[in-house]
Parts: structure tokens; sequence; C-alpha cells
């Protein structure tokens, strides 16, 4: 309850597993449409119990709900867990057609691992879905959770949730590049997310794309300069990888768990020293050919026959690739399909949930 009215869903965002907080069971992340998630271990600030707001799910995405309708309060829990200081995070939140937060700065409200909460009442919803949409300004949106209230209103049992009959992984390596950033755009506008970039640590020289590309997806080692790994000497093979790993890890992104060897080229001694960094030596169960000049018609074809826990190579210096036509094509095809985008497990190359 809030007020006296009564709960009728509530949501730990990011998390896998549900968490009680104030006497209210969230349960594990469900509805959302786009965005990445991550996590802190650090203590929450302002809250006794913060399990809540160590997780949450950041970039431009939606949560939408199915609901009848009905007017709705809902109550949104928030954490600044990544900026650590004021002007970092600047991001809207829309509630149906509320406005509830423009340009919202977690940290000036509630300080670096500071829980924050609002609650936004009488909301109408007219269309099946309560939405609530979170677009980053500066930086990411994030949310780690919100309850939704309602005295006239419930969970629309009659709308399937959104089953997946199999995850597959769109992967795009070389990067970054100067397109980076409309790429990404592209990606989100078409619901594709989370994909993989296996980037090359050389190209990394700016951290707020290394972001950008994070709201989408996860970086993983391509290695520093895209040479051809089995003419290296093992010394020289860990360079290639430590220093990728010192990149990616310097702009902000988790430690890579992933390797994939430039043109695919591998040997004992490669594996074997991706191994000692921890990184799983990947390569790919369709190959796009966009390297080889295929076109947007072929690229869909090949992604098109992804089955489950398969990914597809792909690169993001490519234009048949990164382009508009290619990139909805192929999130059609998915949606067709009834498959859904996952990530690439480290134990065992296969694409699972993300
Ligand atoms: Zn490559």
């Amino acid at each position: 309850m809030v007020g006296n009215i009564p709960l009728v869903i509530a949501v730990n965002a990011g998390a896998p597993a549900g968490v009680q907080f104030e006497g209210v069971q969230y349960q594990a992340d469900r509805y959302a449409i786009g965005g990445a998630v991550a996590s802190t271990n650090d203590t929450i600030g302002g809250v006794a119990e913060g399990k809540l707001y160590q997780t949450e799910r950041y970039g431009s995405f939606n949560y939408e709900i199915p609901v009848t309708n009905g007017s709705y309060t809902v109550k949104l829990h928030m954490a600044e867990i990544y900026q650590e200081e004021a002007g970092q995070r600047l991001f809207n939140v829309d509630i149906e057609n509320s406005t509830i937060f423009t340009e919202l700065d977690l940290y000036s409200r509630a300080g670096h691992d500071g829980a924050f909460s609002h609650v936004a009442s009488e909301i109408a919803v007219n269309d099946g879905k309560l939405t609530i949409k979170l677009n980053g300004v500066v930086s990411n949106a994030t949310i780690a959770g919100f309850a939704v209230y309602s005295a006239n209103g419930a969970i629309d049992n009659t709308v399937p949730e959104r089953d997946c009959k199999g995850y597959i992984g769109l992967t795009f390596d070389d990067g970054p590049t100067s397109n980076t950033r409309a790429f990404v755009n592209r990606l989100r506008d078409y619901g594709l997310s989370p994909v993989t970039f296996f980037v090359n640590g050389r190209n990394i020289d700016d951290p707020s794309v290394i972001r950008e590309m994070m709201s989408v997806g996860e970086i993983q080692n391509h290695g520093y300069s895209h040479s051809r790994m089995t003419n290296l000497t093992k010394s020289q093979v860990l360079d290639e990888l430590r220093k990728t790993n010192e990149a990616i890890r310097n702009a902000g992104a988790p430690v890579p768990t992933l390797f994939r060897p430039p043109y695919g080229a591998r040997n004992n001694t490669v594996t074997q020293a991706a191994s000692e960094l921890n990184l799983y030596t990947l390569t790919w169960d369709a190959d796009s050919k966009d390297w080889n000049g295929a076109s947007s018609a072929q690229i869909v074809r090949a992604a098109n026959a992804l089955q489950d826990g398969q990914n597809i190579l792909m690169h993001e210096n490519q234009r048949n690739t990164i382009n508009a036509n290619t990139l909805s094509q192929i999130a059609e095809n998915i949606k067709a399909k009834g498959l859904c985008l996952g990530l690439i497990n480290p134990a065992t190359g296969r694409v699972t949930a993300p």
C-alpha cells in the first residue's frame, strides 16, 4: 500500500532476483525494453537496507507494464552508483504522458550511492500499458526499481509476457570508430540490445563513447592493434590482451571476459595466453562476410540463419552492417521468429539470456 492504495507490482530493476524493501516484495527485473544492467557492492546511504538500490538498469529505455486502464501511483527508486560528481548524469523520466523529471541529477539530490525515491500519483493509463520512459540527456538514465499501486487497476494477465524462443548474439568487431555514436543510436532505435562489441584497444580514445556503447551492450577484447596473433610470441599476445583490458577498464567498462582473436586466428599459445587473463577465446557461429563486401541483404540473411545460442560476426567499420536498413531488417526478423538478443556466456561461448 502507498497511503491506502494497494500494490499492483514492484520490480527490482537490473536484478536477476527479487528483494524485499520496506515490506514490499520487488520481483526480478521484467517488462524492460532496452537498456543494460549493472550493479555495485557499495553500501547505499539513506536507507536501512540498500539491496534494491545496488542494481540498476541504465541507458535510454522503457518499462512497459501490461495493466488494465485506470489510475496509477508509481514509486520510483534510484541511486547514483556510478558518477562521482554533479552534472555527470542528467536524465528525463516520463510516465505515460506526464513529465516526472527533466534533467534529473541524482548526484545533486542524494550524492554518490545515496538512495533517492519519488512518488508520482494519479497517472492515467488509457492504452493498456503503463509506460515508464527513461532517457539520458548527459550520459545514461538509470533506475533501481519501482513499485506500482492502484485502487482501480491491475496487471492485465491476458497480455502474454514476451517470451523468448531462444537467444542469439550480435557481435560487432573493430570499433570504436568515428561512426560509433550514430551506430549506437540506431541500435537503440531498433531495440537491438544487448549486443557484444569486440573492440581494439588502440581505437579507444574517448571514454564517453565506450559509455554510450555500454548502454546497448557489453565491451569485450579484440586485441590492441588487430594483429594476427598466431604470428606473435606468448608474451606479445599477453601484451596485446592486457593493454586492451586496461584501455577498456580505464574507459569505465567492466573487465572483459571474452576475447575474439582478429581474423579468428588462434593456436594453443593464443588461447593459453587468453585463459591466463580469464578471457574465453570466442570465434563465431555465422560470418556475415561484411568484411568481404557482403551486401545489406546478404548480411541480413546471415543473421537470419542464427539459432538459439549462436552468435554472428559483424563489423562496426562496415557501412553495409551499420546502416539503418540492415539493422531494422535484422530487428524485424528477430522479432518475427520470437527470438531475443542475449549475451555470450564466458564459460561456454554460447549466447544466453542477458
Ligand atoms: Zn577484427
